[in-house]
């Protein structure tokens, strides 16, 4: 009787009481995030609306298949959450220009992530051994673009194109050259590290000449293209896939989108193929951040971001720092640092004491191993959701520049800390969990 007791009463203690440690940890996340200035290109911070949202009690309900096609009962509810999810997706992703509107035919936002958005894209028409085109790891690419330690490079055969080595740029002629000669099944396009505009038109001709289907992947620019800043692939890829946290800035997740003839197709290899039951709280928080996608303030945030990371770039360029491509159409940059006597690890170390999180990346035709590189990726989704603008984003500019010319200097790097330091004060993430572990835990 006594146990019975206790253990009901422990579902109904907070977090802090039951488990301190993990408590302890998730502060500790919280005071990291508003201490360090996040220069990370794929990271963010979610709004309340979504992080209630994710931890709801829908992570409760088991929904294996789809709205109004359920394995379980009681669906009623979820059913609603996802089928809002899908909805906006389509809003929000519907191409509409002066002169055409292009229907988003069918969403899927069950897939965990953006890797298995990839996974199920792939398998849902393809056969293990298949020929995949994508972009190449080292040139910006995803590990799922058919890297051979990625399921990608696993189960197909791969083919790689790459930027040119003078320009930076995409070689549209050379990949044409390589899909003429590989006769790939599906060409995939987007990159984690590629700062330029991609040529939707080009790849969906390539693809056409050689008989392949084609994939857009814009895990990392879908904010973006939300917000009609980057063209929309919507008129040209056979799928879309993407993850839903990075400039969209919605829950960690992915979404894949395709024509009708590919529907079931996709929906089957999520649901039964590769995953099981689907993560409806996650998806609630999907269709949350899909509703904010859809405002003014967030298209302004897009635009915000890629104004910042032009800030960031120019300022960087005019201290003398080499960018890949010689500059960004978008929200990241490249940074070579082979003229500043300073690998690309090193730089990662220096600027994580100083408050400043990025992370080194290998430059294409890096002669450096991935642990080490001749690159840093800097990227603004974060700082710009924090508030940051052009005054900031210059000083942020210094900030590093002054941290990678005289690292050992302690006094210097005292002064950087305390300029990080200061920038946090005055720009706090805001972040639901800070006035949760106040107020509520
Ligand atoms: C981040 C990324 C992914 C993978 O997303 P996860 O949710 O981390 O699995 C896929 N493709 C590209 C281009 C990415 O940048």
């Amino acid at each position: 009787m006594q146990k019975l007791k206790s253990s009901l009463n422990t579902r109904n203690m907070s977090l802090k009481e039951t488990d301190p440690q993990i408590f302890d940890a998730i502060e500790g996340e919280i005071r990291r995030e508003q201490d360090k200035i996040v220069l990370i290109a794929s990271e963010n911070y979610v709004s309340k609306a979504v992080l209630e949202a994710q931890g709801s009690v829908l992570t409760n309900k088991y929904a294996e298949g789809y709205p109004g096609h359920r394995y379980y009962g009681g669906c009623e509810f979820v059913d609603i959450v996802e089928s809002l999810a899908i909805q906006r997706a389509k809003d929000l992703f519907e191409l509409r220009s002066a002169n055409e509107t292009v229907a988003v035919d069918h969403v899927n936002v069950q897939v965990h992530s953006g890797s298995q958005a990839n996974m199920a894209a792939y398998l849902s028409i393809l056969k293990p051994g298949d020929r995949i085109l994508g972009m190449n790891l080292n040139h910006g690419g995803h590990l799922t673009h058919g890297s051979k330690v990625n399921f990608s490079g696993l189960l197909f055969e791969n083919g790689y194109y790459g930027v040119d080595p003078d320009t930076g740029h995409i070689d549209y002629d050379k990949l044409r050259a390589i899909a003429i000669g590989f006769r790939p099944k599906m060409i995939v396009a987007g990159a984690s590290a590629y700062s330029r505009t991609l040529d939707f038109q080009r790849f969906h001709d390539i693809a056409q000449e050689v008989g392949a289907y084609l994939l857009v992947d814009i895990a990392h620019i879908a904010g973006l293209i939300a917000a009609g800043i980057h063209p929309s692939p919507i008129a040209y890829a056979d799928f879309v896939t993407s993850s839903t946290h990075k400039t969209l800035r919605g829950p960690r997740g992915g979404m894949v989108m395709c024509k009708g003839a590919y529907a079931k197709a996709v929906d089957k290899m999520v649901f039964p193929g590769i995953q099981g039951g689907p993560l409806m709280h996650i998806i609630a928080a999907k269709a949350v951040a899909f509703k904010e996608a859809l405002t003014d303030d967030f298209r302004q945030y897009q635009h915000n971001i890629v104004n910042n990371a032009k800030t960031l770039c120019n300022a960087l360029i005019a201290r003398g720092y080499r960018i890949i491509s010689g500059g960004t159409d978008n929200h990241l940059m490249l940074v070579d640092l082979r003229n500043k006597a300073i690998t690309g690890k090193e730089a990662d170390d220096v600027l994580y004491k100083v408050g400043i999180t990025v992370n080194k990346n290998t430059i294409p035709y890096d002669d450096k191993p991935p642990t080490i590189t001749s690159g840093i990726r800097l990227g603004t989704p974060a700082v710009t959701t924090r508030g940051f603008s052009e005054p900031e984003m210059l000083e942020v500019a210094d900030i590093i520049d002054n941290c990678l010319t005289t690292p050992s200097d302690e006094h210097n790097m005292e002064i950087q800390r305390q300029r990080v330091r200061a920038l946090c004060e005055r720009f706090p993430i805001q972040q639901p969990g800070a006035t949760w572990s106040e107020k509520e835990l």
